[in-house]
């Protein structure tokens, strides 16, 4: 069984890549489970046709842990996917640091990972404890940095590589980084960005997603977009991330940049001419 986890900042683009990507590795007849841990809940939304399904951690607040049984929490997708939706902590309680471990553990009392493939679609900013669990307690083993050429995301993918070298120094967890996905934004010579950045905290990019409207398409029709428009170029992007995890063999604990060195390495990436900031200037 593989279990890969998908980090990156908030909006970034990882559920929209996790689903595809599940989507990808469903129709190579592999067997698959996403798990969603986000209290947004919307990781699993396109493969179970726009549904929001209920989250582990509502169901156990509600019903109590011991009452749950296997099809309470886990719902069947596209071609079979099978969704899971971990929730968060609740709003103004919070989870006193235990996070969305409780799913994990609930999932693994239900017998519920015997998949091919596990998915993790984490939410990534791991400020906190709760979210880098996953992570902590050996369930997510590849990680896969989501990120754009945006400061805020880089500087995002760089706070997850400092959590896989905290989490890698307890010799029995293995916690590597996979790989760095590029989840476009259009911008300019984001690629090369991006690629700098993975190549400096000691990685490479796996994958380029480019900024396509289709997502937005296959969203209004309730799909991801390997569903909605199987022939696109973009599906063709999806299907070759889904190859490169599936294949990856370079999998390593990252060299984190001190945020100057990041700052430095955007900013040599900036354009030397923006008419904008010309104009701003003369005023
Ligand atoms: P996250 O899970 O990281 O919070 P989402 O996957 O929900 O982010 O994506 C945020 C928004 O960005 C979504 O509304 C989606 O339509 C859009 N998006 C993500 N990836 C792409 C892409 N490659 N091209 C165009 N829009 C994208
Ligand atoms: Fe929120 Fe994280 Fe604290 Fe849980 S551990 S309450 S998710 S900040
Ligand atoms: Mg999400």
């Amino acid at each position: 069984m593989k279990q890969i986890a998908l980090y990156g900042k908030g909006g970034i683009g990882k559920s929209t890549t996790s689903a595809n990507l599940s989507a990808a590795l469903v129709n190579k007849d592999l067997s698959v489970m996403q798990i969603g841990c986000d209290p947004k809940r919307d990781s699993t939304r396109m493969l179970m046709a726009g549904t929001l399904i209920p989250t582990v951690l509502d169901l156990i607040r509600e019903r109590g842990e011991e009452n749950l049984t296997l099809e309470d929490v886990v719902f069947t997708g596209y071609k079979g996917v099978r969704c899971v939706e971990a929730g968060g902590p609740e709003p103004g309680v919070g989870c006193a640091g235990r996070g969305i471990i409780a799913t994990f553990q609930l999932l693994e009392r239900l017998s519920a990972f015997d998949e091919d493939v596990i998915v993790y679609d984490v939410l990534g900013d791991v400020v906190c404890g709760g979210f880098a669990m996953p992570m902590r307690k050996g369930y997510a083993q590849e990680i896969y940095l989501v990120t754009s050429g945006e400061l805020m995301s880089l500087y995002a993918a760089n706070n997850i590589c400092k959590a896989i070298v905290r989490i890698s120094q307890n010799v029995r967890q293995v916690c590597r980084l996979g790989g760095v996905i590029c989840n476009s934004r259009n911008l300019p010579d984001e690629e090369n960005l991006v690629s700098a950045f993975a190549t400096a905290v000691g990685s490479r990019i796996i994958a380029y997603i480019p900024r396509s409207e289709i997502v937005q398409h296959a969203e209004l029709h309730n799909q991801t977009v390997v569903e909605y428009a199987p022939e696109s170029s973009l599906t063709h992007s999806y299907e070759l991330l889904a190859d490169a995890i599936l294949t990856n063999s370079e999998f390593v604990i990252p060299s984190p940049l001190e945020i100057e060195e990041l700052e430095k390495l955007a900013r040599s990436y900036l354009p030397k001419f923006h008419p904008d900031l010309n104009s701003h200037k003369k005023i």
